[in-house]
């Protein structure tokens, strides 16, 4: 069966789920369902939504990697359902712009980050390590929850401020650090935190090394070779790797920069089950800080 085939399968059975629980509503129908795409966007919209949403984050496992993901038919069928839907763009999770295709729903609110902030396809899809990227989602969740429930409005942009207030610890730790380091040299085998290490003023190093592991496609000859000679030769402050998609390619250079004394951080792509987005933030942001203040400190 073809891939398209195969989603419009999923879509009929959704679609009848759908109708047959059109039952008569109880208390936890009345909620608006959400589908982010990414858990971080989901949390958001839980902390604007309050107790008036329901919210199903679809990528959000600390073991799967973003990039290889594949909808399955349940994850259809949330979206056949959903009110609003909250996704990155910029490529990164193309299976929603198809599977938002093919369960057009009038009266659906989609909140695409790229969008907000003048991102697309090419760009470094890792939208919310962009600091500017988290306010922006937000308000426009907030705005879409009052348009969906105009009754609720004022909790919504009351939640919103709340929300872009807890942000405020963020910036000023970005702020400090930035104060601090800017101008170091860092590399990373992923551009997973690329935006958050220029809002650092942190100079990134073999960005075509990363876009190629992103990609899980195999590096240059040449381009393994710089990044070996940065390791070796103390060339970076720090390195970054991505924990949720580190191969063994990965693996080989977090050991070679753990054995050539270049502090190493971890960094996710989605957030750790637990912590909020702003926590996540702030606990990477320590990492980084720690591991650019050098060994000893
Ligand atoms: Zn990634």
């Amino acid at each position: 069966m073809t891939r398209l085939l195969k989603i419009l399968v999923w879509v009929a059975a959704a679609l009848a789920v759908t109708f047959a629980a059109a039952a008569p509503l109880r208390a936890a129908d009345k909620k608006i369902t959400v589908v982010a795409a990414e858990n971080f966007y989901g949390d958001a919209a839980r902390q604007i939504g309050g107790a008036g949403v329901s919210v199903t984050s679809v990528l959000g496992s600390p073991d799967q990697d973003p990039h290889l993901f594949e909808a399955t038919p349940a994850i259809v069928r949330r979206i056949a359902a959903a009110k609003l839907v909250v996704y990155n763009g910029a490529a990164y999770d193309s299976w929603m712009d198809k599977l938002l295709k093919v369960t057009a729903a009038p009266g659906r609110v989609v909140i695409t980050a790229a969008d907000l902030v003048h991102k697309r396809a090419g760009d470094n899809p890792h939208l919310w390590y962009d600091p500017s990227t988290m306010p922006a989602v937000a308000a426009a969740l907030a705005a879409a929850l009052g348009t969906i429930d105009a009754a609720h409005k004022d909790d919504y942009v009351a939640r919103l401020k709340t929300f872009l207030a807890s942000l405020a610890p963020l910036d000023e730790k970005i702020a400090a650090m930035r104060a601090k380091y800017s101008g170091a040299p860092v590399t990373a085998t992923e551009p997973v935190f690329g935006d958050m290490a220029a809002a650092l003023g942190l100079v990134m190093r073999n960005a075509s090394f990363q876009v190629a592991v992103m990609n899980n496609t195999e590096p240059s000859a040449r381009d393994f070779a710089q990044f070996e000679d940065d390791l070796k030769n103390h060339k970076v402050r720090a390195m970054f790797y991505n924990t949720q998609a580190s191969d063994r390619l990965v693996q080989r250079l977090v050991a070679l920069a753990r054995a050539d004394g270049v502090p190493v951080v971890g960094v996710t792509e989605t957030c750790p089950p637990g912590l909020s987005y702003q926590a996540w933030m702030l606990r990477e942001l320590d990492a980084t800080a720690k591991a650019l203040a050098g060994p000893g400190s």
